[in-house]
């Protein structure tokens, strides 16, 4: 069985949310401890969860991304409106891809089968390659003939969105449909080194934002999130290029997601292809 996981680990501290990055093993292993109890005690999310299944697959309304995260009844975070910047996110950015697919490599976008968000500690996420994603994380797995982006909602995204805004969560969620876009396009088990098929799903998300922008969906604060998103998934200074779980510094995390602005997702593919890094 073919199995690829990609896992954005974070630590949750009093001051904010960092990103330690995105494990391709497929234990999905957070690199960084799991958040604390008492952070993720701070939110009260509907029993049994949402959003389980099938996304939006265009925008719809005239929402912009700029949103800081909106504070409300449900420890300290407006569910509701998080939720509807979550749909938002995954109608836009499945709208690219709908587009861009065709238009730029010739074949069809064929949604990633699920969708889920999960709720830990009670329910620690689907399983990818045999074992449960975990607190902490988002993914894209691929195994055998299905997919799913699935992500930890109190641990990740809802501190992510509340600390950081709309756009910060829409650029993970976009970094993880990047990795769909590599198993369609016959990529995921290429790449010789992990950061390599990181930095490219960075730029994957690059090009998705300047699609954004064009299409009016950015608003004042989206740019400054994006960045402020893409450095807090970076790796520490000093992890070496071919770590098994590198997935690159601030700077190159931001240079391929600029990139990807600048060249879009053909770019991405010319530029950051298997072996890219080695000249290979
Ligand atoms: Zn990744």
């Amino acid at each position: 069985m073919f199995v690829r996981s990609h896992a954005l680990a974070v630590m949750t501290l009093a001051i904010g949310v960092l990103l330690a990055g995105c494990s391709s093993s497929d234990t999905a292993t957070p690199a960084s401890p799991p958040a604390s109890p008492s952070t993720e005690s701070d939110y009260r999310v509907p029993d049994g969860g949402q959003r389980t299944g099938a996304v939006a697959t265009s925008i719809s309304g005239d929402q912009t991304f700029s949103l800081q995260g909106v504070t409300g009844d449900d420890g300290g975070v407006d569910f509701a409106a998080y939720d509807e910047s979550m749909d938002f996110a995954l109608g836009a950015i499945s709208q690219y891809w709908i587009e861009t697919m065709p238009a730029e490599f010739d074949t069809k976008w064929v949604q990633p089968d699920e969708f889920i968000a999960y709720y830990p500690p009670e329910d620690n996420g689907p399983t990818c390659g045999g074992q449960p994603v975990g607190a902490v994380n988002a993914v894209y797995c691929y195994q055998g003939d299905s997919d799913f982006i699935a992500w930890d909602e109190p641990g990740l995204m809802l501190p992510f969105y509340q600390e950081k805004g709309d756009m910060a969560t829409a650029v993970v969620l976009a970094h993880e449909f990047g990795h769909g876009a590599q198993a369609r396009l016959g990529l995921s088990d290429q790449f010789p080194l992990t950061i390599e098929s990181e930095l490219q799903a960075d730029c994957f998300a690059g090009a998705w934002a300047q699609w954004a922008e064009v299409q009016g969906l950015l608003g004042k604060q989206a740019v400054s999130q994006a960045v402020d998103a893409v450095i807090s998934v970076a790796d520490p200074q000093g992890v070496p290029w071919n770590a098994p779980d590198a997935h690159g510094t601030a700077d190159e995390r931001l240079t391929a997601f600029a990139d990807g602005a600048d060249y879009g997702a053909t770019g991405c593919v010319d530029y950051y292809y298997p072996g890219f890094s080695q000249g290979g």
